[in-house]
C-alpha cells in the first residue's frame, strides 16, 4: 500500500469529507416515494422551518447548489448594477469565486478592503466608503462579511456589531458569507441569532457542505425586502433544483436533532488539538489565531515539500500564504495526531533539498 491510499481524511479542505450519518440518512428517507418538484415539497418546507426556528425569527430561506450561487446571487439582491460591495481582501467572494458576483448582478464591483487578521473593520469600511463619492465610481451598497473568515478567525458580536453600525452610516446591505458559520457558532458559543439578524446581518449564505451535507446551501433572508423575486434569480442562473428534497432534506438531517452544531463542534476541536500540538515545534509559526476548524501555518519548504511526498494533502495558497490545515466533521484525534508525529519527524529527518521543478500547489 503506498502513502496516498494510506491516509483516509487529509487536512486539505472541509470538503473532502463525505456526507454525514444523519444527511444520508434524511436523504434516504426523502428518496422513498415521489414528492412535487422544484420546492413545492414536504422536505423543502420542512427545512425552511427548521432554519426559522433555528435563527428565531421569520426569514425568507432558500436553497441553492453551492456557496458561490449563494454568495453571487445574495449580493446581487442588495442592490443594481452600478452599485458596489465592500469585501476583505481574502473574501471567497472575491479571491476564489471566479467574478460571479459581478456576473450574477450584471456589474457590481467587488472592492477590496485589507484588515488584520481576515476581518473586515469600520474604519476600513468607512475609509474605502469615502475614497470616492462621485459619480464616476460605483456606489458602494454593501457590506459582506465572511463567518469563519478565511483564515479560520471569528467575529465577535460586539465586531460584528460595530460593522453594522458603519453600514447604518451609510446606507449598505450586510452580507454574512456562512460557509463556515456552523463553526463560528460552535466557536462562539452564541446563538444564531446573536450574530446575525440580531447584530444586523441582511442576508445570510448559510453552509452545508463543509458541515457534512452533500450539497446545497442556503441562503436566509433576514431582511425580507431583498427577497423579493429570489426565487427567479435563482430559476434564471440555474440555480433551481427540480428534485429539491435531495437539497433540502439534508438540512432537515442536520437540524432536527443539533448535528450540524456537533460536527461543528468536533471540527473545531480537532484545529484547536492540532494548534496546540503545533504551537512551539521549532521552525514552525502559528499565522492565525485559530478560533473555528483551520489552523494555519508556515512550515519550512522542505518540510512541506517531505509532508506532500508522504501523501499528504494541504493548501498553500489560501488566505496569505502558509500551510492551511483544515479539520472537517470527520477529522479524529488519530488524524491529528499522525499528522503532527509526522511533522514533528520531518522536521528533524527531511532532507534539506527540494528536487528542483515547478510544484503546482493546486493539484492536490
Ligand atoms: C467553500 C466556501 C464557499 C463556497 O464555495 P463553493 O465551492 O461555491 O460551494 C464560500 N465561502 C467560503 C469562505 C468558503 O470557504
Amino acid at each position: 500500500m503506498n502513502a496516498e491510499t494510506e491516509i483516509r481524511r487529509h487536512f486539505a479542505s472541509d470538503n473532502y469529507a463525505g456526507i454525514c450519518p444523519e444527511a444520508w440518512d434524511a436523504l434516504a428517507e426523502a428518496n422513498r416515494d415521489h414528492a412535487v418538484s422544484y420546492g413545492d415539497d414536504p422536505w423543502t418546507a420542512r427545512a425552511a422551518d427548521l432554519i426559522r426556528d433555528l435563527f428565531e425569527t421569520a426569514c425568507e430561506v432558500f436553497f441553492v447548489f453551492n456557496g458561490t450561487a449563494a454568495n453571487s446571487l445574495a449580493l446581487a439582491s442588495t442592490g443594481q448594477s452600478y452599485h458596489s460591495v465592500l469585501c476583505h481582501e481574502l473574501a471567497h467572494v472575491e479571491t476564489d469565486e471566479c467574478g460571479a458576483p459581478e456576473f450574477f448582478s450584471n456589474g457590481m464591483k467587488v472592492l477590496q478592503v485589507p484588515g488584520v487578521n481576515g476581518k473586515l473593520d469600520p474604519a476600513g469600511i468607512e475609509r474605502l466608503v469615502r475614497k470616492r463619492t462621485d459619480i464616476h465610481y460605483p456606489k458602494p451598497r454593501a457590506v459582506s462579511i465572511t463567518q469563519a473568515t478565511e483564515v479560520g478567525t471569528v467575529y465577535s458580536v460586539e465586531e460584528i456589531k460595530a460593522i453594522w453600525a458603519k453600514t447604518k452610516q451609510f446606507r449598505l446591505a450586510l452580507h454574512m458569507d456562512g460557509a463556515r458559520f456552523a463553526n463560528a457558532v460552535a466557536s462562539l458559543n452564541a446563538k444564531p441569532k446573536e450574530i446575525t439578524w440580531q447584530a444586523g446581518v441582511d442576508v445570510l449564505c448559510f453552509g452545508g457542505t463543509k458541515n457534512g451535507t452533500n450539497v446545497g446551501d442556503a441562503v436566509v433572508f433576514f431582511n425580507r425586502e431583498l427577497a423579493a423575486e429570489f426565487d427567479y434569480r435563482c430559476k434564471q442562473s440555474g440555480q433551481l433544483c427540480s428534485k429539491m428534497r435531495f437539497l433540502a432534506a439534508p438540512w432537515v438531517g442536520m437540524l432536527k436533532d443539533g448535528a450540524w452544531l456537533r460536527h461543528a463542534g468536533q471540527a473545531n476541536a480537532m484545529a484547536r488539538r492540532l494548534h496546540d500540538a503545533l504551537a512551539g515545534l521549532p521552525e514552525v509559526k502559528i499565522l492565525f489565531p485559530t478560533q473555528a476548524n483551520a489552523v494555519f501555518a508556515d512550515l519550512p519548504p522542505h518540510v512541506i515539500h517531505a509532508l506532500r511526498q508522504k501523501g499528504w494533502k494541504f493548501y498553500t495558497f489560501i488566505g496569505a500564504g502558509g500551510c492551511r490545515l483544515m479539520c472537517a466533521w470527520d477529522t479524529r484525534e488519530e488524524d491529528v495526531d499522525r499528522f503532527v508525529s509526522d511533522l514533528k519527524h520531518l522536521l528533524v529527518h527531511a532532507p534539506r533539498e527540494i528536487p528542483s521543478g515547478p510544484v503546482d500547489h493546486r493539484k492536490l
